[in-house]
């Protein structure tokens, strides 16, 4: 399931054959995928300019001239692809269309932009602009890892009355969004902090530790998925999902990568989903 840093991957690979173009024609082969698509959508996103492409947690908004944003999100086994050549940056050619293939943007610089999602956890919505903060997805949505209000205070006092294990408060999309099962795991190795403790009881000085440390594990994974960017002429021009090697994440028995640990990562389950921590490194 992608996360913050594979959406964002994503929005990075969409931008240059979609910001500042104009869908040429937009193709809808199906009512709906999670939720019925917005009325008459292909109407209203046709001989639309994408004004801008952005990211809020795990979706992508794209701002229409219309003034409308269309949100996409890639739920469980959603992807994109490009092909076409925008501005010469895409050499592919365009491929057969798929039996998944369930919206496809024709932009006016010759790129098409495919939407496949085989199991159709994912979802496209059309809202005003001006009107985002009150959509169902985003209004529920805390801030930003990576931007200026995740800070130590905002995570101090959220921590503060929170009974439930720092693995769990870090899922919390109104804690912070974006953050799934994987780079909370990773978060916690490089914090040492053990995914089982209760967030209220995390001393203000480890909590405070975790902003810097979700901002790097994020960070670093969007520089794997920007080099996977650089792959792309040669790839099949799928975006978002690349190599990445993990400290925990994933490697249930194998060594812990923490310098003189001679433990090994453990798998546990909390809330229905895997943890992978070091017991030793990890208190
Ligand atoms: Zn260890």
């Amino acid at each position: 399931m992608p996360e913050l840093p594979e959406v964002e991957t994503v929005r990075r690979g969409l931008t240059p054959a979609m910001e500042g173009q104009v869908i040429a024609q937009a193709d809808v082969n199906r009512p709906d995928l999670r939720w019925p698509f917005p009325d008459r959508m292909a109407e209203r996103l046709t001989g639309q300019t994408v004004l801008r492409l952005r990211r809020r947690s795990k979706y992508v908004l794209a701002d229409l001239s219309s003034g409308e944003t269309l949100l996409i999100h890639l739920g469980m086994s959603g992807r994109m692809t490009v092909s076409g050549d925008p501005l010469g940056q895409f050499t592919h050619t365009h491929p057969a269309a798929e039996k998944h293939d369930h919206v496809v943007f024709h932009m006016g610089n010759g790129a098409r932009v495919t939407f496949n999602d085989p199991r159709r956890f994912g979802a496209m919505d059309l809202m005003e602009t001006a009107q985002e903060g009150t959509h169902k997805l985003l209004k529920v949505l805390g801030p930003e890892p990576l931007g200026n209000d995740f800070n130590d205070s905002h995570l101090i006092k959220a921590f503060e009355t929170k009974n439930s294990p720092v693995k769990s408060a870090l899922l919390d999309q109104r804690i912070v969004s974006g953050l799934g099962n994987i780079y909370v795991c990773e978060a916690l190795f490089r914090a040492k902090i053990s995914p089982v403790r209760k967030a209220k009881n995390i001393s203000k000085a480890r909590v405070a530790s975790l902003v810097p440390i979700i901002r790097n594990v994020l960070t670093d994974a969007i520089e794997a998925g920007g080099s996977s960017l650089k792959d792309f002429r040669q790839a099949d021009g799928e975006l978002g999902y690349f190599q990445h090697s993990f400290d925990v994440y994933g490697r249930e028995n194998a060594p812990c990568k923490a310098l003189n640990c001679t433990h090994t990562v453990q798998r546990i389950v909390q809330s229905g989903r895997s943890s992978f921590y070091c017991a030793s490194c990890q208190t």
